[in-house]
C-alpha cells in the first residue's frame, strides 16, 4: 500500500485534476493507493471567509453562488476534455452540500455566531465536495475506486477543530481495509482534513477538523493506519527547500531530511506540511517525500531516518524557517528571582487554558521569563496570567504581565547543528548585518535549531539574509541609482553588461530604479538595462526619492544600495535618510564629504548604526584606488606624514603643457578645446575642486578640518580679477603669460617644474603651485594624468604614490560599479 497525498495546489483547476489523477493512475498500476485529497485551492480560505462575514450579519447567497460557479466551472472543462466524466452523478453527491452549505451559512446569519460543531461542518465543505469529482475522474478513467468518508475512519479527541487522533480508534476502523477483508478496490479515495472529534468518554462523534493545512496529516494518519510502506505528497513545488521558495529566489532543494529535521522545520511555520504530518510516519518508520504534481519527474525530497547516502556532505543547516503571526509575553518582576515553581506555574496557567507555547526563554538573571504564542491567543494568556498572579502583581513582587503583539519567529535546522562550532554566531551575525533587533533567542532542547523572536515585518527579509549567510548561493545586490548622465548611463550600460557573467559568478545585481532629468522608472523584479534610456522617456514618472526610501522600508530588499551619480548639491543632505532606510550609498558626488565635519561623522555613525556601508572611491582620482587604499593603510595602524597630489586632471593637462614651453593662455585654451576643463575654466584654475578632494583625504586620514580652514594660494598674481564672462575672461589671458614664463624660467635653472596641486603638511592643508624637481614623483605628471604621493610611517623614505588617469566617465563609472561590487564581497560567509 502506498499513500499519495494531494493538496489545495493540485487541486486548482480541471488541468490540475486531470494531472494529478494520471500520477494516481501510475501509482496505482503496479501497489494498491490510498489517496487523499484536499479541497480545491482557495476554497478553505473561502469558507472560512463566508463564516466570518455570515457570523458578522453578512448573507451567504453570494458566497454559495461563487463556489457553485467554481467548481462547475472546473467540471464542464474536465467533461470537454474527458466525455466520460459523469457530471451528474457528481452533482448528484455535491448539490446537497451546496444547499447545506447555504442553510448553515443562513443560520450564523441569524445567530451572529459560529458554534464549532458548525464551523466543522462548514470547513469541511471544500473537501467533501472536492473528492465526488476526483472519484468522477478516476472512473471515468475505468479506475477501481472507492471514495470512503474519513470521519468514519479518523477519530480525534482534544480541540474539535485541530484534533489529536485516537490512533487506536482509528487503526479499528482501518482494520479491515488493511488487512483486505474489506470490499478491495485498488485506489481508497479519502477526503482530507475531516474527521470525527470525541469530546469525552462515551460521547458521541461529531464532525471534527485535523488544523489548518490538515490534509497533510489525514494522509499520514491514513498511511501509518493502513500500514503504507511510503507517503507522497504532492504539491507545487519539488521538494522542500531551505527556505520558502517564495520569500527566498534561490532557495535550495533539499534531497533527504530527517524526520526529526522536517517536524521541526514544519513546527517552526514552514507551510510546506503541516507540522503534526511527521510524528505518526516518523514512529513507524514510514518514508515521506514531496513531490511535485507540476512537474512528476522531478526526484523530490525525501523524509526519513537517516542516515542518507549523502548526509556526510550536508551543512549544519538544512532549512531556515519563519513563525509569523506570533505574540511574545514577559513575566517579570523582582518576585520571579530564585523563586522555586514560577515557571510551572506560568506555564500551568497557560498549558490549562488549552493554548500552546510555541518557544521559551529565561534571561539568565531569572528575573524575566518570556515565551511565545499564536498570537491569536495573546490577550487570553495576558487574562489566564493576570488572575493567576494577581496576588504578585498588586504587590508588585510582578510586573504587569506584557504583550509585545506581532512577532515572527526565525528558526534554522538541522542535525548537523550540534556538531558544529559558530553556527549560533553566523545566525546572529547574519541578523545583526540588516540591523534586526532580536527580541530573545531560544536553542531547541535537541540543539537541532535554533530560533530568534523578531519583530513580525523583519520576519521575510530575516530569512533572506539568514539564508545568504548560510547557503551562500547567489549574493545579491539591488540598484537604486539616481542621476543617469555621463557617469550614471555610462555605469547603467556597464552594469548591463557584466550582468550576465556576474550571476554565473554567484552575484545577481539588479536596478531597481533609474532616475535622471527625464524622469523615474521603477521595477521591483530588475529592470532590463538593454533600453533603459528609452524605458526612463517613454515611462519615466516624476522623480521622487521618498518613493524609493518608503519601497526599501516596506520590501526591504536584501542588499539595497543606492548610488548617486547626481551633482546635486541638496541630495547628499538626504543621505542619513537614505541609510536610515537600511541602504547603502556609492557616490562620486564629493558635496556629502565635504560639507561640515559634524554630517561627516554623522554620515559614518548612521551607516555603521544600520549596517550599511558609505562608498566613495571615485571622490579622488576617479577610479584610481585612493580611498580604499588609505583605510587599509590607517586600518592597519599607519600614519600620513605627508601628502602632495595633482588631483585635476585639467590643471595636469595646463601646467604640463608650460614644461613644453606653451604659453598660459594657449595651454587653457587648448585644455578647454579638449574638454578638460570645466566651461569655465575658472572653475578649475581657483583649486577649489581641489581643495573638496585634498579635504577628503585629509579628513581619511584622521584630521578634523573644515573647507574653510584649507590655505588657498591662488595661482593667479595679486590684482588679477577673476571677474565677468568666460569670454572676458579668457581674452584677459594672454596678461598672464609673461607672468608665468618668469616663473618657469627661474625654475629651469635649477631643472624643476611648475604643478597645481594640493599638499598636507604639519596638520595644515593647502592648494596651490608647487615647484618641484626632477626627484618628485609629480615632475613626469602631465597630460592629464593625476598622482597621489603618500608619506607615512611605513611608506618612508619613498612615499607610496599612486598615478593614472583620474577623471573621464568610463573610469569613474568603473569605480562606482567597483564600489557597488564591494557591498557583497563584504557580508560573504563562504
Ligand atoms: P498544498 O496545497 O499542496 O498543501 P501548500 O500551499 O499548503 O500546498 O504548501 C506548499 C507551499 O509551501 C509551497 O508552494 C511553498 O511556497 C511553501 N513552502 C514554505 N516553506 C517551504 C519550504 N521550505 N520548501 C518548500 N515549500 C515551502
Ligand atoms: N483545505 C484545508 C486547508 O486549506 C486543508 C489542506 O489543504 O490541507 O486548510
Ligand atoms: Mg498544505
Amino acid at each position: 500500500m502506498l499513500t499519495l497525498k494531494f493538496g489545495g495546489t493540485s487541486m486548482g483547476s480541471a488541468r490540475r485534476i486531470l494531472d494529478s489523477v494520471e500520477i494516481m493512475i501510475g501509482r496505482a498500476k503496479s501497489d494498491r493507493i490510498s489517496v487523499v485529497v484536499s479541497a480545491v485551492a482557495g476554497i478553505s480560505n473561502k469558507l472560512q471567509t463566508a463564516i466570518d462575514g455570515c457570523a458578522s450579519g453578512g448573507t451567504a447567497e453570494s458566497f454559495v453562488s461563487e463556489l457553485r460557479r467554481i467548481h462547475a466551472d472546473i467540471c464542464a472543462e474536465i467533461k470537454s476534455a474527458l466525455p466520460e466524466f459523469s457530471t451528474e452523478s457528481v452533482n448528484a453527491k455535491i448539490e446537497p452540500l451546496f444547499s447545506e452549505l447555504e442553510k448553515l451559512l443562513a443560520g450564523l446569519t441569524v445567530f451572529g455566531e459560529c458554534p464549532d460543531t458548525v464551523h466543522c461542518r462548514i470547513m469541511g465543505m471544500g473537501e467533501l465536495i472536492c473528492a465526488p469529482i476526483v472519484e468522477a475522474v478516476l472512473l471515468a478513467k475505468k479506475q477501481s475506486v472507492l471514495l470512503l468518508d474519513s470521519r468514519k475512519f479518523i477519530y480525534t479527541t482534544g480541540d474539535q477543530k485541530e484534533g489529536e487522533p485516537d490512533y487506536a480508534h482509528c487503526a479499528d476502523a482501518f482494520a479491515d481495509y488493511r488487512d483486505g477483508s474489506a470490499p478491495l478496490a485498488q485506489i481508497l479515495l479519502f477526503p482530507g482534513f475531516i474527521c470525527s472529534w470525541i469530546s469525552g468518554t462515551g460521547a458521541k462523534p461529531v464532525m471534527g477538523l485535523l488544523g489548518r493545512n490538515g490534509s497533510d496529516f489525514s494522509a499520514a494518519i491514513v498511511g501509518s493506519c493502513l500500514g503504507s510502506s511510503k507517503v507522497e505528497f504532492w504539491t507545487d513545488v519539488d521538494g522542500i527547500y531551505t527556505a520558502d521558495p517564495r520569500v527566498v529566489k534561490d532557495a535550495v532543494l533539499v534531497d533527504d531530511m530527517t524526520y526529526e529535521e522536517a517536524m521541526e522545520l514544519s513546527f517552526f511555520g514552514s507551510k510546506v506540511l503541516h507540522p503534526k504530518t511527521l510524528a505518526p510516519l516518523a514512529a513507524k518508520g514510514i518514508e515521506a517525500w514531496s513531490l511535485n504534481s507540476h512537474n512528476p519527474s522531478a526526484r523530490g525530497t525525501r523524509i526519513g531516518k537517516g542516515p542518507f547516502e549523502n548526509s556526510a556532505k550536508k551543512g549544519p543547516v538544512c532549512g531556515i524557517s519563519c513563525l509569523k503571526d506570533c505574540a511574545m509575553i514577559s513575566v517579570s518582576g523582582s518576585g520571579m528571582k530564585g523563586r522555586k515553581g514560577m515557571a510551572a506555574r506560568i506555564f500551568s496557567a497557560v498549558s490549562n487554558a488549552g493554548i500552546s507555547i510555541l518557544l521559551i526563554t529565561q534571561s539568565s538573571s531569572e528575573y524575566t521569563i518570556s515565551f511565545c504564542v499564536r498570537k491569536a491567543f495573546a490577550n487570553e494568556v495576558q487574562d489566564v496570567l493576570k488572575s493567576e498572579f494577581s496576588l504578585e502583581i498588586s504587590t508588585k513582587l510582578i510586573n504587569p504581565i506584557k504583550v509585545q503583539a506581532d512577532c515572527a519567529i526565525v528558526s534554522i535546522i538541522g542535525d548537523g547543528m550540534k556538531e558544529k562550532r559558530g553556527v549560533a554566531g553566523t545566525f546572529f551575525d547574519s541578523l545583526a548585518s540588516r540591523d534586526v533587533n532580536i527580541l530573545a533567542i531560544a536553542q531547541g532542547s535537541s540543539e537541532r535549531s535554533i530560533s530568534a523572536v523578531i519583530k513580525a515585518e523583519d520576519g521575510d527579509m530575516a530569512v533572506r539574509v539568514v539564508h545568504q549567510f548560510f547557503f551562500n548561493t547567489v549574493q545579491s545586490i539591488q540598484v537604486f541609482a539616481f542621476g543617469a548622465g555621463t557617469i550614471g548611463g555610462t555605469m547603467l550600460d556597464q552594469i548591463g553588461e557584466q550582468q550576465k557573467m556576474l550571476l554565473e559568478q554567484g552575484i545577481d545585481i539588479r536596478v531597481m530604479a533609474i532616475a535622471n532629468i527625464d524622469g523615474m522608472i521603477f521595477n521591483a523584479e530588475g529592470i532590463s538595462l538593454g533600453d533603459w534610456r528609452d524605458q526612463v522617456k517613454k515611462n519615466g514618472t516624476k522623480t521622487n526619492l521618498d518613493e524609493i526610501i518608503n519601497f526599501v522600508k516596506e520590501t526591504k530588499p536584501i542588499n539595497p544600495i543606492f548610488v548617486d551619480c547626481t551633482a546635486s548639491y541638496d541630495l547628499p543632505e538626504r543621505y542619513l535618510d537614505i541609510f536610515k532606510a537600511g541602504m547603502s550609498i556609492a557616490t562620486p558626488n564629493k558635496r556629502a564629504n565635504s560639507m561640515s565635519m559634524d554630517f561627516y561623522k554623522k554620515l559614518r555613525d548612521t551607516a555603521n548604526e544600520m549596517h550599511v556601508r558609505f562608498l566613495y572611491e571615485t571622490n579622488v582620482g576617479a577610479g584610481l584606488p585612493i580611498i580604499d587604499t588609505l583605510q587599509n593603510l590607517f586600518k592597519s595602524g599607519d600614519k600620513l606624514t605627508g601628502f602632495n597630489g595633482i588631483m585635476s586632471g585639467s590643471l595636469s593637462y595646463i601646467f604640463g603643457k608650460l614644461d613644453e614651453g606653451k604659453k598660459f593662455s594657449e595651454a587653457v585654451l587648448e585644455a578647454k578645446q579638449l574638454r578638460y576643463t570645466e566651461p569655465d575654466p575658472r572653475d578649475d584654475l581657483k583649486g577649489t575642486d581641489v581643495a573638496r578632494k585634498a579635504l577628503i583625504i585629509a579628513r581619511e586620514s584622521g584630521m578634523n578640518i573644515e573647507l574653510e580652514d584649507i590655505e588657498m594660494r591662488s595661482i593667479f598674481p595679486q590684482g588679477f580679477s577673476l571677474e565677468g564672462s568666460v569670454e572676458e575672461f579668457l581674452a584677459k589671458l594672454p596678461e598672464l603669460d609673461s607672468y608665468f614664463e618668469e616663473k618657469m624660467a627661474s625654475l629651469r635653472k635649477d631643472k624643476k617644474v611648475l604643478r597645481m596641486g594640493a599638499s598636507i603638511k604639519d596638520g595644515k592643508v593647502s592648494v596651490g603651485m608647487l615647484e618641484v624637481g626632477p626627484e618628485d614623483p609629480l615632475f613626469g605628471v602631465r597630460g592629464g594624468e593625476n598622482a597621489f604621493v603618500f608619506h607615512t610611517a611605513r611608506y618612508t623614505p619613498i612615499p607610496l604614490t599612486v598615478r593614472g588617469y583620474g577623471a573621464g566617465a568610463g573610469v569613474t563609472a568603473a569605480g562606482v560599479f567597483g564600489d557597488i561590487l564591494r557591498t557583497v564581497s563584504w557580508n560573504s560567509h563562504s
